[in-house]
């Protein structure tokens, strides 16, 4: 089964231009002016393997006319409700406007899936318009040149998983729970390797310890890399075996002392955080328990969520702490109120100075590392999903039940879930919350984001 892709953004982005480069004809116009080509046009796609259906939104002709708002809003609503992903572009060489965003309210609101995409983004004056995409708040965005034709292969590998969502779709009859598919074969534990090390980011504001911290894994295990890694610290990754696991750490704290421009350094320790983000299958959030939970630690903790990583949160300094019990609880507390959203991600406490809990923090990294890489077979899930629906029913909205038919899991790195039912716009937040946490705990996936999409049939 293919599915239907919609390219929104506001005038100019280049959308036509890659509307045009998945048709691979000139199909639409593509002009200077903003807004040459009309209203919605929708082509055959091709991208490496896969096939879809495109829908470009352009069409809006003046971008100074009064009513642009409302009209963009009517055409990209419609393109979205006719499509099953959208991919939402911003021109990275202007930046963010208030008019992206419009656009990626209406996103978050309305799209069951959305591609964030940074056009024109070649070249180096793009990089701060990439940045700046983070903070529309719709995951990390690909970096793309819809006119020379770059980050094809990461639209690519954005599309695939969900189109192997949509292909492993049931039949559109109502298929009982219980009978769905064949059992998954039992698919084999993903370790770390030497080829594929585990990536790992040490977080945390200045002074936290990481620099502590990481020298201390570092002199515990010997350094693996090159005759002088390890010593040469201004390196931005860091290979070693910690414990016989294959690991590359990135290294902030490293970077921070390479910036030289005192001033910049503010600037330089958001980009840090966030490209260690990027680069990271398994982000530790280093507290210092003197002060722990700083605005800055509960940005990247946000950041590390939405990017879908795997999290580990380490108190460091625990060798200072006095009533260690009581201070561990309230630990606790506040992290489930100030990190709703990082549920079930273990806790660790650490000294980077004495070494103490270290084998724990390294214990706990692996272990999430696993989860975000689990993937749950099927059959099972389905067995849960009729269970959670006998405990707990969908709401009933004008008397009508939702009906929740059919589950699977449809991509790792983190686990993602898709649940194909009759209304999925009118499942309440809470209800989908209810089956995350329910997910969470039935299979023992603490430490990793959960991913679970609604799905209409047809
Ligand atoms: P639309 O209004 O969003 O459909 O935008 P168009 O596809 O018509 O592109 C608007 C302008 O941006 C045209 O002049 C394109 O050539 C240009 N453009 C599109 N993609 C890129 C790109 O990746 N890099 C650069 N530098 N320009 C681009
Ligand atoms: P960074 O800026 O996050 O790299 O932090 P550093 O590693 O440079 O550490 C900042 C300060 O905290 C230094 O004075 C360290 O000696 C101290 N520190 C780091 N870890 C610990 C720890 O576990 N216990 C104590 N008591 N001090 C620590």
């Amino acid at each position: 089964m293919s599915f239907t892709l919609a390219i929104v953004g506001r005038p100019n982005v280049g959308k036509s231009t890659l509307f045009n480069r998945l048709v691979g004809k000139r199909l639409a116009l593509v002009d200077d002016q903003p807004g040459v080509t009309r209203d919605l046009r929708e082509g055959a796609a091709h991208l490496g393997d896969l096939d879809f259906t495109v829908i470009d939104t352009a069409g809006l002709e003046d971008a100074t006319d009064e009513s642009l708002e409302g009209r963009m809003r009517r055409l990209t609503e419609r393109a979205v409700d006719m499509a099953d992903i959208c991919l939402f572009m911003v021109d990275a060489r202007a930046g963010i406007t208030a008019t992206d965003q419009l656009f990626a309210e209406i996103l978050r609101k309305r799209a069951k899936h959305v591609i964030l995409a940074a056009n024109k983004g070649e070249g180096s004056r793009a990089d701060d318009g990439v940045m700046e995409a983070y903070g529309l708040g719709l995951g990390e965005p690909i970096r793309l040149s819809a006119e020379h034709g770059e980050g094809m292969t990461d639209l690519y590998a954005m599309l695939m998983p969900l189109a192997d969502a949509f292909a492993e779709q049931a039949p559109s009859e109502e298929p009982e729970i219980d009978v769905t598919v064949d059992e998954d074969a039992e698919a084999p534990l993903r370790e770390p390797t030497d080829e594929k090390p585990l990536q790992v980011a040490v977080i945390g504001r200045p002074n936290a310890g990481k620099s502590t911290l990481i020298n201390r894994i570092l002199g515990e295990d010997r350094l693996l890399t090159g005759p002088e890694a390890g010593i040469t610290r201004d390196a931005i990754s860091l290979r070693i075996d910690w414990e016989g696991t294959p690991c590359r750490i990135f290294d902030t704290a490293g970077m921070r002392r390479k910036a030289k421009v005192q001033d910049k350094l503010e600037k330089l320790s958001v980009s840090d955080g966030i490209r260690a983000v990027k680069f990271a299958e398994v982000v530790v959030i280093l507290l210092d328990a003197e002060i722990p939970f700083e605005q800055q630690d509960l940005r990247i903790a946000d950041l590390a969520e939405r990017e879908g990583r795997a999290v580990v949160v380490a108190v460091n300094k625990w060798d200072l702490e006095t009533d260690k019990q009581h201070r561990l609880k309230e630990l606790r507390e506040d992290f489930e109120r100030l990190l709703p959203q990082l549920r079930g991600a273990p806790l660790v406490t650490v000294s980077a100075k004495t070494g103490k809990g270290i084998d724990r923090l390294h214990g706990a990294i692996l272990r999430a590392y696993r989860v975000w890489n689990a993937r749950v077979p099927t059959a099972q899930l389905n067995r849960w999903l009729g269970e959670m629906i006998e405990a707990h029913p969908p709401p009933a909205p004008q008397g009508r039940r939702i009906k929740l038919r059919y589950m699977t899991q449809a991509k790792t790195r983190p686990p993602g879930f898709v649940v194909m039912c009759s209304h999925p716009d009118r499942i309440p937040e809470a209800y989908s919350r209810y089956l995350v946490n329910g997910l969470r705990e039935h299979f023992d996936m603490p430490g990793t984001p959960i991913r679970l999409t609604m799905r209409g049939q047809g």
